[in-house]
């Protein structure tokens, strides 16, 4: 460990570990196999990275996201790391290259994709090849039940069998309970440590708010606390990316589109951007994030309702991770409510499949509707107790105002019923404020008892109780898709006299100004003289990484460059001082930054 330790500091130039990053070096080293659950930017690279370092031969990481493998490369190469990948994108003569490179031990990590690892080629390559670990990133891939399920991954428990004396590291950011002991079988990890660490991210500001997936809201949002930040929007539909990039370039913004439907070489570009340019908006479905190590995304916009917490836990965990404050906002409405119940609905899946998803629907709507701390709630879902909330999120900070909506439920339900249980949401709330249509007209429900007995509110506030009471399980819509609204069970007690009466109480309908927040980056907290000095090193850092095309950020995080710029250090080992300078990025960088620091007192 000592050695550990000393390559810490010298190669990564970092001081002290994270969490339990020794105990899981130690554990490698020591050959054993390890699973570790760590929240995105909790440090999981560093605890394969040095133990393939320090045991003999080379390390294989395996991972899903191919377009990633230059950079991660690229960022241990920066490090004086012997790193390379073997994937698609090389030509044949390259991948002999890296073959040779593998066979003669000159390579510390290799990365590849799992198909690539599976092929008789590349076994029995590896077979013949002295092996450090294997680290299984993304490890999550293997549950059937998530949306990165890669069938791939399952097939890896045959490196248990094929290299029993190597040691395996599986590394996740997402796990519930369930995802954990899938993973364990899956991979036939019974015998190994576990590490879990507290999910929390402290840094991330939560907030959901009722807009209802409006540009307006989300053009708030972005311009009073993310001017100048990159940030990623995620919309549900191809359509919907692109119309919101349009949308924020016309405002000024540089926001780039991602989805599955333009061709791969844009896609490509537009991550690559992304990753490269300060202060790009990337506006995405889905497809867009896993792996994507960008440290400095300072928000992560939802313009539609995740599918569950776990997806919603995951992408936001894509903001921050470099530790400094990051927003994860959302902004969702009774549409969103209604498809997502009848995304669960219409899943032809078997009966116990369905279950389990409506579990994550009833998971995920409450988390919106929640009126408390929104990070208890979150982690109570991962399993973890936080015993105080949490004073930043939206709900921590402006409480929201709960009424009585006991009669308007009532009223509600009752137009569900007298309507027969056959409409959507807006012809029923049409009846209940007294609007007149032909159909209302046709179907007599002019007529009937509830016909404008909601006039109290109007149809906009009906939206939103229709969308707590659906999200309440009140009511239910049909399976058939078309939005037609069902009593529950949970619906009659309301609906009986002679029940003994329970009280609703709901979000309140129009909602207090929000107290405006001060985001500071870490940054923002220097003085004005050694912000300017950042500056100045930021665009050094960006000439050094155009230079070389790879990320600023995998020349030093903004963390060491505001250090550097509060520090001012005037010589080499007071630069080692700084967090993030080790050793390799000294020799290649220590002068340029140096020079650049000390012509700034002058
Ligand atoms: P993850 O893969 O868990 O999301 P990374 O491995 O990318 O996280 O690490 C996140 C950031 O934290 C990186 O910039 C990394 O260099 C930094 N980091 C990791 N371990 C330490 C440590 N012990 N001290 C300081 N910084 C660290
Ligand atoms: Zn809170």
């Amino acid at each position: 460990m000592q050695r550990a330790r000393k390559i810490l500091k010298s190669t990564f130039g970092y001081e002290h570990f994270r969490h339990h990053q020794s105990d899981i070096i130690a554990a490698l080293i020591k050959g054993e196999d390890v699973l570790t659950l760590m929240p995105t930017g909790g440090g999981k690279s560093i605890c394969y990275q040095i133990p393939a370092l320090i045991r003999e031969g080379c390390g294989i990481v395996i991972s899903p996201l191919i377009a990633l493998m230059q950079d991660q490369v690229d960022a241990m190469n920066q490090l004086g790391i012997s790193a390379a990948f073997l994937n698609s994108s090389l030509s044949a003569s390259e991948q002999r290259i890296i073959e040779a490179e593998l066979s003669s031990g000159e390579l510390d990590l290799l990365y590849m994709a799992p198909e690539r690892l599976l092929t008789p080629t590349t076994l029995s390559l590896l077979q013949s090849t002295k092996i450090a670990l294997f680290a299984i990133d993304e490890a999550h891939c293997v549950s059937q039940w998530g949306h990165d399920f890669r069938k791939e991954y399952q097939q890896l428990s045959m490196l248990h069998e094929s290299f029993p004396n190597v040691p395996r590291i599986a590394l996740t950011a997402t796990a519930d309970a369930r995802t954990r002991t899938e993973i364990i079988s899956q991979l036939a990890l019974e015998s190994a440590s576990v590490f879990v660490n507290s999910f929390d991210r402290p840094n991330i500001h939560y907030a959901i708010n009722e807009s209802g997936n409006s540009r307006d809201a989300l053009w708030s949002f972005i311009s009073e606390n993310h001017a100048r930040d990159a940030g990623i929007v995620y919309c549900q539909t191809r359509k919907g990316v692109e119309t919101t990039a349009q949308w924020l370039s016309s405002k000024g913004c540089t926001a780039l589109p991602y989805h599955a439907g333009l061709s791969q070489e844009i896609r490509q570009q537009n991550q690559q951007r992304f990753l490269r340019d300060d202060g790009l908006i990337i506006v995405a479905t889905i497809a867009f994030g896993m792996g994507i190590d960008k440290p400095d995304v300072r928000f992560v916009a939802h313009m539609n309702l995740p599918k569950n917490i776990e997806a919603y836990y995951q992408e936001t965990g894509r903001a921050g991770r470099d530790g400094n404050p990051a927003d994860a906002w959302m902004s969702y409405g009774l549409k969103d409510v209604v498809g997502l119940r009848l995304f669960t609905e219409q899943s032809d899946a078997e009966e116990r499949f369905k279950r389990v998803m409506h579990q994550k629907t009833d998971a995920m709507l409450g988390l919106c509707e929640l009126t408390s701390c929104r990070r208890v709630a979150l982690l109570a879902y991962f399993g973890e107790t936080l015993e105080q909330k949490c004073g930043n999120c939206d709900n921590c900070l402006n409480p929201p105002e709960t009424w009585d909506a006991t009669i308007a439920t009532q009223k509600a339900l009752s137009c569900v019923f007298r309507t027969g249980e056959r409409f959507g949401a807006q012809y029923v709330i049409d009846v209940l404020v007294g609007k007149t249509n032909e159909r209302i007209e046709n179907n007599n429900h002019d007529k009937l008892s509830t016909f404008d007995i909601g006039h109290e509110h109007t149809a906009i506030e009906w939206r939103g109780i229709f969308r707590q009471l659906i999200a309440h399980g009140y009511l239910a819509t049909d399976a058939e898709g078309y939005g037609v609204l069902k009593l529950t069970g949970k619906a009659w007690p309301l609906l009986k006299k002679s029940e003994t009466p329970q009280t609703v109480m709901l979000r309140a309908l129009r909602k207090a100004k929000t107290k405006k927040r001060k985001i500071s980056v870490a940054a923002s907290e220097l003085s004005t003289e050694d912000q300017q000095l950042f500056e100045t090193l930021r665009i050094l850092r960006a000439q050094l990484a155009k230079e070389q095309n790879v990320p600023p950020y995998v020349i030093f995080p903004d963390k060491t460059l505001s250090e550097m710029a509060l520090v001012r250090p005037h010589t080499s080992s007071q630069l080692l001082e700084i967090s993030g300078v080790g050793q390799t990025k000294l020799e290649r960088y220590g002068s340029a930054f140096l020079n650049e620091i000390s012509s700034s007192a002058q």
